[in-house]
């Protein structure tokens, strides 16, 4: 049995870390009085610590981190008004095509062999699904990338 007594850093070891490794020392304390009374001691502290009660500040915080951030300022979506302006400038363009045109067209489904209008149909079917099946598998590759990261 080892008689000499723990050190105050092993006892607050043994106290406040509970484990297998201060076996050693759990022997002693079992027997010594003097080191028994040491670790209630730093009990009794870790729990006067643990029941403090928790500082509470009588300013708000919050109001006044609110006070200072600055108000957002509406922005200008760039991109949407590109898009907005280009789209405008394509329905006007088509528009003065078609207001130009408009007897020549009326005639232009008439005049053409159902051959052609066959030909003309099938391209721009076959156009609009290829389109449309590019788009998806871009689609799904950035859905998978953003999934990924
Ligand atoms: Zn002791």
């Amino acid at each position: 049995m080892n008689t000499s007594h723990l050190t105050d850093q092993q006892i607050q070891l043994f106290v406040f870390q509970q484990g297998n490794e201060f076996e050693p020392w759990a022997t002693h304390m079992a027997t010594c009085k003097e080191c028994q009374l040491k670790a209630t001691l730093y009990r009794s502290v870790l729990e006067e610590v643990a029941n403090l009660e928790k500082p509470v500040f009588n300013i708000d915080l919050a109001s006044q981190v609110i006070s200072q951030l600055e108000p957002i300022k509406p922005s200008i979506d760039f991109s949407r008004t590109l898009v907005g302006f280009i789209v405008l400038v394509l329905v006007s363009w088509l528009g003065s095509i078609v207001y130009w045109t408009s007897h020549e067209l009326a005639s232009l489904f008439t005049r053409l062999s159902s051959m052609a209008t066959y030909l003309i149909l099938l391209t721009s079917s076959s156009l609009l699904i290829f389109l449309v099946i590019s788009l998806y598998q871009e689609f799904l590759d950035k859905m998978k990338r953003l999934t990924l990261s």
